[in-house]
C-alpha cells in the first residue's frame, strides 16, 4: 500500500478524498508528512513502516486543517512540525474548550468514527523563516505562503525532484481559498502559484494533498490550471474548469458547492470594498 514516486519517497493514498501522507526515508528513520485521515489507514502505515525497520523520526503537518493534522499512537512520539502561522492556529483552535466538537463539523459524518482526534495537531512550530525541515535525510525545504490556510508550507525535497505541494496543484479539488484569515484571498493564492512555480523548475514529480500524483509534465500543468481558476474567480466569470463541476471527484459528497461559495463570497468583498467589477 505504500507506493514509491521517486528514490526514498513513497506515497500512502486514502480512502478519503485521495489524501496523500508522504514518507521521506532519511538516515535512522523516515519523515511523515500528513499521515492520513482514518485510524486504520495510519495504523497500517506504521506497520508497515516498522516492517521496513523505518521508524518515523520527524512528522510535519502542510497546514492546519483536520485531515492533516491527525497522528495515530502507533506512529510513535516523534517529534512534529509545521510552520509558526500553522502551529499558531492551531493552538488556537486547541484552546477552545469544545474543539472537538467544532473539527466534527468538518468531518463527514460517514467517516467520523474512524478518524481519531485525540492526537491532532500537537505540533511545534519551526521558528519564522525556517528553511528547512529539521531531520536526517535528504533536505526538505519548506516554502511557506498564505494560500489556502495561515502558515501553508509546500516541502520542495530537490535531490529527489519531488514537491509536496499541500492543498494545492491538485488534478481533482479546485483552489479552496483562505477566505476567514486574509485580507487579499486572491493575490495570496496568486504569490503562493509564483512561489511555487519559482521552486519548481528542477521537479519531476508533484505531490497534491488530495488527487492523483503528477509527473514532470504534470507541474506547470497544475500550475496554470490553477492560476486559471482563480483568475476566473476573480474575474467573476465562469471558469471552464472540470473540477468545480457537480461530477467532478469529490464535488458531490465533500465540500457540495464549494465553487459557487467561494463566487458569492468574492462577490460580497467586492460590494464592501466598493471594488469594480
Ligand atoms: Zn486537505
Amino acid at each position: 500500500m505504500l507506493r514509491q514516486v521517486a528514490e526514498g519517497v513513497l506515497i500512502h493514498q486514502s480512502d478519503f478524498c485521495q489524501s496523500n501522507a508522504v514518507v521521506v526515508q532519511g538516515r535512522g528513520g523516515v519523515l511523515l508528512i500528513d499521515p492520513g485521515v482514518h485510524g486504520y489507514e495510519m495504523a497500517a502505515l506504521a506497520d508497515d513502516l516498522r516492517e521496513l525497520g523505518q521508524p518515523v523520526v520527524t512528522g510535519f503537518s502542510t497546514h492546519p486543517h483536520w485531515d492533516h493534522l491527525l497522528w495515530h499512537a502507533r506512529l510513535g512520539a516523534a517529534p512534529r512540525y509545521g510552520t509558526a502561522r500553522c502551529a499558531a492556529t492551531v493552538r488556537n483552535l486547541l484552546s477552545d474548550a469544545r474543539w472537538k466538537a467544532r473539527i466534527a463539523g468538518w468531518i463527514p459524518p460517514d467517516i467520523a468514527e474512524q478518524v481519531p482526534l485525540d492526537l491532532l495537531g500537537l505540533i511545534t512550530g519551526l521558528p519564522a523563516e525556517t528553511e528547512q525541515i529539521p531531520w536526517d535525510g535528504p533536505q526538505v525545504r519548506i516554502i511557506e505562503h498564505q494560500a489556502h490556510a495561515p502558515g501553508h508550507a509546500a516541502l520542495l525535497i530537490e535531490e529527489r525532484g519531488v514537491l509536496v505541494a499541500g492543498d494545492m496543484l491538485s488534478d481533482v479539488l479546485i483552489p479552496l481559498l483562505d477566505l476567514n484569515d486574509t485580507a487579499d484571498p486572491i493575490e495570496d493564492y496568486l504569490a503562493a502559484l509564483r512561489l511555487l512555480e519559482g521552486a519548481s523548475g528542477d521537479v519531476d514529480v508533484v505531490v497534491a494533498g488530495h488527487g492523483s500524483i503528477g509527473g514532470a509534465d504534470q507541474v506547470h500543468a497544475r500550475i496554470d490550471q490553477d492560476r486559471a481558476y482563480v483568475h476566473a474567480l476573480c474575474d467573476a466569470g465562469v471558469p471552464g474548469d472540470r473540477r468545480a463541476g457537480p461530477s467532478a471527484t469529490f464535488g458531490k459528497d465533500w465540500l457540495p458547492g464549494v465553487h459557487e461559495r467561494q463566487q458569492q463570497h468574492l462577490a460580497q468583498r467586492r460590494e464592501r470594498d466598493g471594488t469594480p467589477g
